[in-house]
């Protein structure tokens, strides 16, 4: 008999020979700007944990309290029995530090896009969406029985060529979905949200924004990208976002009126059918909050670093692309060649990921780095020395 499953070690196979396969580091200890990875002690210049929030005391007392409090488990999902005080008092504060009518926590921010953008638009409706959204909503588009067009990357001549085919339609689309990732991942580069949300009012459409890179980062306080643009909170329908990157801990959230809430934890099934946070997980996210609400000097450390970074390596004669944000990709071009450099990098003692294709284009490879608040200026003169050396042993500059 054939094994039904021989496909899983040929498909694997397949991938290392195209060496596509995920190599998996292990972080021996916290996420902290010099933390252990595969037993050799580096500088930590990949995590999303921008502000150094996963290793905060008051994180780590809040969980621990919580645990002693209410238990290791929520014991069901929302809906039954796993709706604990806890999880109320992260959507109060989280919807007040958006300055939102109301937020709603999902598990991760995977579940928020996969679970509320299929029941935002279906049949009949119009999904329109950035071409390089994050994979996550990508999905939950796949989920949706609405119609599909995507935008060129942050065009907005472009979407709006869309929106106008769109209103000429016929049937007519009953409602009209427009999604951008606030800050793109690979680039850094800032939606044009502003413009976005002008054209998506004139033709009558919503508009999510996936702010999962924007939050802690952008905006005053780190309130995230619509603070930033200081748009109308009802111009932008949905503020979805993570706890997973700046605030230090995982689960994802949406901020929008109490009608978005109350519709979207009556639809979406990942909410619905997926169990609740733990209290240790809810009570770190609540401090988070609490922590940006009340020590604004961490997101002006990571801008202080950010401009820093940037300044040095520019001045190197690295090209770093067309970020505006805290995540600086340095541009190699060949794969095989940012593969080195990682390495290479790592024996030096700075730890940057590569990130090749099919992740970016051929011949846009990169080492993709995330600057921390936590770091420090010597730290960032030791990271910026490792990758001249290394980029003058790959003749990179
Ligand atoms: C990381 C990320 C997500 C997923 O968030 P999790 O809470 O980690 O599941 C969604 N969207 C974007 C743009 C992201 O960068």
């Amino acid at each position: 008999m054939r094994d039904p499953t021989s496909f899983l070690k040929s498909e694997y196979d397949d991938l290392v020979r195209q060496e596509l396969e995920w190599k998996l580091r292990v972080l021996g200890g916290p996420s902290t700007p010099w933390c252990l990875v595969d037993g050799k002690k580096v500088l930590m210049f990949c995590s999303n944990n921008y502000l150094g929030l996963s290793n905060h005391p008051k994180l780590k007392d809040a969980a621990i309290k919580a645990v002693q409090t209410h238990g290791a488990g929520s014991g069901s999902v929302r809906p039954i029995a796993g709706n604990m005080d806890l999880h109320r008092e992260l959507e109060r504060k989280l919807a007040a530090f958006k300055e939102a009518e109301a937020s709603l926590v999902y598990q991760t921010g995977f579940a928020a896009n996969a679970g509320l953008i299929p029941q935002l638009a279906g049949k009949g409706d119009l999904i329109i969406s950035d071409e390089l959204n994050h994979g996550s909503i990508i999905d939950g588009v796949r989920l949706s029985a609405a119609e599909r067009k995507v935008f060129k990357h942050a065009d907005t001549e472009d979407l709006s060529k869309v929106l106008d085919e769109a209103e000429q339609a016929a049937p007519v689309f009953r409602r009209i979905l427009v999604i951008t990732d606030g800050v793109f991942s690979m680039d850094g580069d800032i939606a044009p949200l502003d413009r976005i949300a002008a054209l998506a009012h004139d033709h009558g459409a919503m508009v999510y924004v996936d702010d999962a890179h924007g939050e802690g980062v952008l905006g005053p306080g780190g309130r995230g990208i619509v603070s930033h643009f200081k748009l109308p909170r009802d111009r932008v329908h949905v503020e979805m976002g993570t706890f997973s990157k700046a605030f230090g801990v995982v689960g994802g959230h949406v901020s929008g009126s109490q009608d978005l809430v109350n519709f979207a934890y009556n639809k979406s099934r990942t909410w619905l059918l997926s169990g609740s946070h733990p209290p240790a997980v809810v009570a770190a996210c609540t401090a988070a909050v609490d922590v940006l609400e009340h020590e604004p000097q961490h997101v002006q450390k990571l801008w202080d670093n950010t401009r820093y970074f940037k300044k040095a390596m520019r001045d190197l004669g690295f090209d770093i692309g067309r970020s505006e944000t805290p995540i600086t990709p340095v541009m190699v071009g060949e794969s095989g060649k940012a593969k080195k450099l990682s390495s290479r990098l790592f024996d030096l003692g700075v730890f940057a990921l590569p990130i090749v294709y099919p992740m970016v284009a051929q011949g846009k490879a990169r080492i993709r780095t995330i600057m921390n608040a936590a770091l420090t200026q010597e730290d960032l003169d030791f990271a910026v020395g490792a990758f001249e050396k290394a980029g003058k042993e790959l003749e990179i500059v």
